[in-house]
């Protein structure tokens, strides 16, 4: 039998009806309880680290998950976290960078309903988490509707549909079918390093949607707070204003602050290329960092775990542009 630890976090799937709406109250054995015959298949441990909506999950909930998962590794074949559907692309994203190498199955899901209600469908998504937890193949995942995603890769699309989660730009690693779990080997993104935990985190990274007309001076508010990092979710393949409202000298002026600026595209799908207009060309030569096909969650949060590593700019700049963990392709 496979020794599969369970970590709950709170979220819809262990939430209940509250007098300010749903809140996250039942524990891992609560939940447990529902999936009936189930723990019966795997020898399972369950922890209950935090109970939150996964909006209030934040930088320091990272660190506390990726802690408990560094340290239970080598008791388990498999870990699998349970976590509120609305922020669990972030958490997926930063865990992956902060347990780059991690030698089991670290798999995330949640529900749109809570376990509780007749037509849950948290039942499935954690047979589907327990199934690519015990499969043997190392990384983190995200598992939700029957199907399993590169953590780094997923994204939050819908509001209350089941296929809550898209693998954006990327394969999805497993399906279920009446084949049982396949897993699709050429879609998993081992990485060579040995594990570690990295779990410094640079919080101060911020996230801009440029809006035609977007007045630079947003710029200047940004460095004056201090921030470290930019990502920049630019027009199309990859352009920003400089008529009129000029993006690129404040580009200019976050490179001699020695501030790191990402840039990638307001479109969900296919990779961004700055070389291809004159609105992308001017950003590059400011030296701003490409975010190629990455995600925006994964690029927010590789900024903050790779500024949490490094201080040097050009160390940064070298470090986000590698493919770590299969968050961008080559
Ligand atoms: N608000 C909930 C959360 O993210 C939504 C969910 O779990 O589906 O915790």
């Amino acid at each position: 039998m496979k020794r599969i630890l369970l970590l709950t976090t709170g979220g819809t799937i262990a939430s209940r009806q509250t007098a300010e709406g749903l809140a996250p109250g039942l524990s891992g054995d609560g939940l447990l309880h529902y999936l009936g015959g189930l723990p019966d298949s795997y020898d399972l441990t369950v922890r209950d680290i935090l109970h939150l909506d996964s909006s209030n999950i934040q930088p320091e909930e990272w660190q506390l998950i990726a802690r408990h998962v560094y340290e239970a590794r080598e008791g388990f074949d498999g870990i699998v976290i349970s976590h509120g559907t609305d922020t669990m692309a972030y958490t997926a994203s930063v865990l992956s960078f902060m347990l780059q190498g991690i030698g089991i199955p670290v798999v995330l899901t949640g529900a749109q309903l809570p376990i509780d209600h007749p037509l849950t469908d948290g039942l499935d998504n954690l047979r589907t988490a327990f199934a690519m937890a015990s499969s043997g193949h190392p990384g983190v995942f995200l598992a939700f509707d029957r199907k399993v995603m590169l953590g780094c890769r997923a994204v939050k699309t819908h509001t209350t549909n089941f296929k809550a989660f898209t693998s954006v730009n990327w394969p999805l690693v497993g399906a279920v079918s009446g084949a049982g779990l396949t897993v699709d080997e050429g879609a998993l993104c081992p990485s060579g390093l040995p594990c570690e935990l990295r779990d410094k985190l640079c919080r101060d990274v911020f996230l801009i949607k440029l809006t035609p007309g977007l007045d630079p001076r947003i710029f200047d508010m940004l460095l004056d707070m201090d921030y470290r990092g930019i990502v920049i979710e630019a027009f199309g393949a990859g352009g920003l204003h400089f008529i009129r409202r000029n993006l690129i000298e404040k580009l200019r002026k976050a490179a001699r602050m020695g501030i790191s600026v990402v840039v990638c595209s307001q479109c969900l799908y296919e990779s961004s290329d700055f070389s291809i207009y004159q609105t992308g060309q001017k950003a590059l030569a400011e030296g701003v960092i490409r975010g190629f096909d990455m995600t925006t969650e994964a690029a927010v949060t590789k900024l903050m775990w790779v500024l949490g590593q490094t201080g040097d700019p050009e160390q940064v700049r070298a470090l986000f542009e590698q493919n770590l963990v299969g968050e961008r392709s080559e």
